[in-house]
């Protein structure tokens, strides 16, 4: 892989997934980049699509700002499935082409860029920055800018979604958040945010036949939402692990409401599902970044495949 995507640490940002998807659509003009929508501060929230076959596969990462390590492995998956259609070749063990005729592929690299770019350092805005720093404040026993997870209000985008939000919002007032947080606050409603909002959208526009959304922490796949029965969201997990050597799990009580899977599965009954890669503090070093993508390459690939009706 060249060096695009592997600045140091603090060199990720929203502009570095922009620069990537653009150079990629530029070098392979059969992938297109959409903005789906703008987030707090204004930065793109942009999906890129490859492909033209009639299964529609939704691909999300990175709702989570500290998780943003998830963007560069979908990152690098776009660099080298494009590079693998373009030369007729194999990605993982699928050929490219194949894939390509049969899935159409929505891959959001990040949801959240401002949240990325304040972990990242990369917000120079004073008064931006005055009001992360006033909201974390109130948080001292977690890390600031590392242990943020929310958008640049103090939003935590994957308790917005409109599946059991009003739960999720009791779950955390018990934790005693109730207002803006680095991470586990709901917002003043479901869909409050830009971000979520756009996420949103793009779904229920495209009526997507599966999705993935990815997160940091713990080597796991969870693929319910409550007791909803989902035709073949089972074996699709137990595929992916088979794949990826990551646990198969139910979701904690507390921390299962109000997430883009939840909504997904509540809305669409079909699978979706929350893939939690990686394993430690986050954000993760970029050292885990090869074994996190070699993890997860046949899980995006058997996601492009599996067919479930
Ligand atoms: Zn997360």
């Amino acid at each position: 892989m060249d060096g695009l995507f592997f600045q140091n640490k603090r060199g990720f940002s929203s502009y570095h997934v922009e620069n990537v998807l653009n150079t990629l659509c530029e070098k392979y003009p059969f992938a297109r980049a959409e903005t789906i929508g703008r987030s707090v501060l204004g930065r793109p929230v942009t999906v890129l699509v490859i492909g033209e076959g009639a299964r529609r596969v939704f691909v999300n990462a990175a709702h989570h700002a500290n998780e943003w390590i998830t963007s560069l492995v979908l990152l690098r998956f776009a660099a080298e499935y494009l590079a693998a259609v373009d030369k007729d070749g194999v990605i993982y063990d699928a050929p490219a082409r194949a894939l390509y005729r049969s899935a159409t592929l929505h891959l959001l690299p990040l949801v959240n860029p401002d949240g990325a770019d304040l972990v990242n350092g990369q917000i120079q805005d004073e008064a931006v920055l005055k009001r992360a720093g006033r909201i974390a404040g109130r948080y001292p026993h977690i890390p600031f800018p590392d242990g943020w997870k929310a958008n640049i209000r103090g939003v935590d985008l994957n308790l917005q979604y409109p599946a059991g939000w009003e739960i999720a919002r009791a779950n955390k007032a018990e934790i005693g958040v109730v207002s803006p947080a680095p991470r586990d606050f709901v917002g003043p409603c479901a869909l409050s945010e830009p971000e979520s909002i756009a996420v949103f959208n793009y779904t229920l526009e495209n009526n997507f036949d599966i999705t993935l959304s990815y997160h940091t922490q713990g080597k796991v796949i969870y693929w319910k939402y409550l007791d909803i029965d989902v035709k073949n969201a089972l074996e699709i997990a137990l595929e992916f692990k088979k794949v990826s050597g990551y646990e198969v799990e139910d979701v904690p009580y507390a921390s299962g409401f109000a997430g883009y899977k939840d909504w997904f599965i509540k809305r669409f009954r079909r699978p979706g599902f929350t893939i939690e890669a990686g394993e430690g503090v986050s954000p993760l070093p970029l050292e885990q970044l090869d074994e996190i993508y070699k993890n997860n390459l046949g899980i995006l690939v058997r996601a492009l495949l599996c067919t479930n009706h």
